[in-house]
């Protein structure tokens, strides 16, 4: 286990500090879809309720904030949280106040008017330029409203902002349930996973995922490749990939990766078969084709049956499994089979699986697998940067255990 990762798995959480009484300062991720100042989607909310309803429940003074959208730095109404503030009252059952400013008169007042158990939301901390700039004076200014902070934004942990990481500087910090899920299954598989220890890597671009893949390479026993990203490890290997998406600046990089796997005793598996379109378009002439020979004007958009069946039978035996990437096109009905099918494998492998952010969470979720997946990152940037290896300075800035 290396020093960085034990620090990570070794966080404070809600659970390790005395909260009844004191001010908390929670840090959310209430960035949720609106449509003519109506919340779309709710399930941001919904997620940061466990953490929320612990601090209430415990008789903590309960400040909540948040971004949403990218308002520039300064008030826009367009972006205020205040449709948040109703659906959060809907949601715990009892009225979430709402002051709006952040760090002015009515965020202040409000916050000292709070009795044990009640919760109150200030405005969009990203009205204010120094949010981003993670300022020190404005980080003070808003951990004063509190005497303890609470991290349970993930999706923001890669990003050193004032309300992510400069409030620590002032208050005792730990990390709400979401973040501790977080840590707890991506941090646990890096550290100490149950083998044989699969990554399945897709989506589009190889260049998107080489921290990835140069970090799991030192601890995995598979590497599967999937998606678009596959199509430069074949021009590695001297394949003929057609009109298949493909980063020439990358097939040294790919070669290098291959000799790495290699060296460290990783097998690295490629698709042996490839579904293949005519031309990027759901309504495009499709074949089953050899991965070794794609022909000229033909593009892979999936991987074909061989294939899943080979990828599925790794999955089966393993112990721990993370994904990062759709295995092709999925979002056009006839190249989502591949994807599907992995998502049915992970699903039904008994494996600690665990599915990294941005696509391949949609693509489980479309697959209808996802309440059988040990864990679903809440992230899509900062589940990568984790998987890198990086420090994420939302969870560095917290107290240690
Ligand atoms: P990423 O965000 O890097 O995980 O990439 C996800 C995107 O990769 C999805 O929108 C997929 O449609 C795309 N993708 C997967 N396979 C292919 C492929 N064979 N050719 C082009 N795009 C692909």
């Amino acid at each position: 286990m290396d020093g960085k990762k034990m620090t990570a798995l070794n966080k404070k959480t809600v659970e390790d500090i005395a909260v009844k009484g004191k001010r908390v300062l929670v840090r959310c991720d209430f960035n949720v879809p609106l449509k003519d100042g109506a919340i779309t989607n709710d399930k941001r909310i919904a997620a940061a309720m466990p953490t929320i309803k612990y601090l209430v429940g415990e008789g903590a003074r309960v400040i909540l904030c948040s971004h949403l959208g990218r308002p520039k730095g300064e008030p826009t109404p367009e972006f205020s949280l205040a449709p948040v503030a109703v659906r959060l009252s809907e949601l715990l059952g009892q009225d979430v106040a709402f002051a709006s400013d952040v760090i002015g008169p009515d965020a202040k007042e409000k916050a000292a008017a709070l009795a044990d158990g009640q919760a109150m939301l200030i405005e969009n901390v990203r009205f204010h330029k120094e949010e981003t700039k993670n300022d020190a004076a404005f980080a003070k200014e808003l951990a004063s409203l509190a005497e303890i902070f609470v991290n349970d934004a993930f999706g923001s942990a890669h990003r050193a902002h004032a309300s992510t990481t400069g409030v620590a500087d002032y208050i005792p910090a730990v990390c709400g349930y979401l973040i501790q899920q977080e840590i707890k299954f991506m941090g646990g598989a890096l550290a100490d996973p149950k083998r044989p220890f699969a990554a399945i890597l897709g989506g589009a671009k190889v260049s998107d995922k080489i921290g990835v893949i140069q970090n799991l390479l030192d601890k995995v026993d598979f590497l599967i490749i999937g998606g678009g990203m596959a199509y430069t490890f074949y021009k590695a290997y001297g394949y003929t990939i057609g009109n298949s998406i493909c980063e020439d600046d990358k097939v040294d990089l790919a070669k290098e990766l291959i000799r790495q796997a290699a060296e460290k005793n990783v097998a690295l598996l490629l698709p042996d078969d490839n579904m293949v379109g005519d031309k990027f378009d759901p309504a495009c002439n499709d074949m089953l084709v050899d991965s070794y020979n794609i022909p000229d004007g033909w593009m892979g958009m999936d991987i074909g049956p061989k294939t899943t069946g080979k990828y599925a039978g790794v999955i089966k035996s393993a112990g721990t499994v993370i994904w990062n990437g759709p295995m092709g096109v999925f979002e056009m009905d006839k190249f989502s089979k591949g994807t599907y099918a992995i998502a049915e494998a992970v699903a039904n492998s008994g494996a600690v699986s665990i599915i990294g952010g941005g696509d391949s969470v949609a693509a489980v979720k479309n697959s209808g697998y996802s309440d059988k997946m040990s864990h679903i990152s809440t992230g899509g940037g900062a589940s990568l940067e984790f998987l890198e290896g990086k420090d994420l300075p939302g969870i560095a800035c917290l107290n240690n255990a």
